[in-house]
């Protein structure tokens, strides 16, 4: 667990190791994601309408419980004085960095609903698209993360770098509790890097994704996509703010990957 705060640990590179047996593993439960990334999709955790409060709570419980069973250690839904906040972490890699991946499960509302092709809270399949409330904004991001992770834990490897998830539920109204959540356990929180999976996963037809991966390093108070591929400023100015405000909550932290 990352301890020392205020010292800056610097890495001059990271090997990921042997990766075949967990993409393989994504190609082979290809459908079951689908199917699983459709049960998420299904709850209406709109946290800015009061009236699915329990239906945010219910897709926190959700959460936490897929968390676990992909192998995800000191699972545990966190009140706040609005929405939980689901925590989940996998650290066994001493001297190895620490990665903290942040994400939300609220979504928008999903009003005026007669400008919905299928109904905002069925998803459906059209194309090569997934269209459901939330499954580009952040729940689609989201989960690829933990399905990158679960991978590589369910193929007997290990995973590269300690790993902590942050998933709030009030992204969509401000993330009124979250500054005060992060502040409070900050230390427990605390990491090498943080990757924002709330990004933009749009593709223009017949143009590679800007982001294929969701997510975003933030490092000593800058951000640098992660990819190494180069994000629009218009796309990744609320991420870079985002990006900004966990700098100023976390301890400040140094690290370069791949050299
Ligand atoms: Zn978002």
């Amino acid at each position: 667990m990352f301890s020392a705060v205020g010292a800056p640990r610097e890495f001059s590179s990271i090997s990921l190791g042997p990766s075949a047996p967990a993409i393989a593993y994504c190609r082979t439960h290809r459908a079951v994601f689908l199917a699983e990334l459709k049960d998420f999709i299904r709850f209406p955790s709109v946290s800015a309408q009061p009236e699915h409060a329990d239906d945010v709570k219910g897709c926190a419980a959700w959460l936490a419980e897929h968390s676990r069973r992909i192998g995800m250690e000191r699972v545990t839904v966190v009140p706040t004085g609005g929405h939980p906040i689901v925590y989940a972490e996998c650290c066994h890699t001493p001297g190895r960095p620490t990665v903290l991946i942040y994400g939300h499960y609220d979504v928008q509302p999903a009003e005026p609903l007669d400008e919905w092709q299928s109904p905002p809270f069925e998803p459906m399949v059209r194309g090569n698209d997934l269209y459901g409330r939330g499954a580009s904004d952040d729940k689609g991001q989201l989960f690829a993360h933990m399905k990158a992770l679960e991978a590589f834990l369910q193929t007997g490897g290990e995973l590269p770098v300690n790993v902590k998830c942050l998933f709030e539920g009030e992204e969509e109204i401000g993330s009124p509790n979250l500054t005060a959540f992060l502040r409070r356990d900050r230390h427990a929180l605390a990491a090498d890097v943080a990757v924002l999976s709330d990004m933009p996963c749009w593709r223009q037809i017949g143009r590679p994704s800007p982001n294929r991966c969701g997510g975003r390093l933030v490092s000593n108070w800058k951000s640098a996509p992660l990819t190494g591929t180069s994000i629009p400023v218009s796309m990744a100015e609320s991420s870079t703010t985002r990006c900004r405000s966990f700098a100023k909550s976390l301890p400040r932290y140094t690290i370069e990957l791949g050299g």
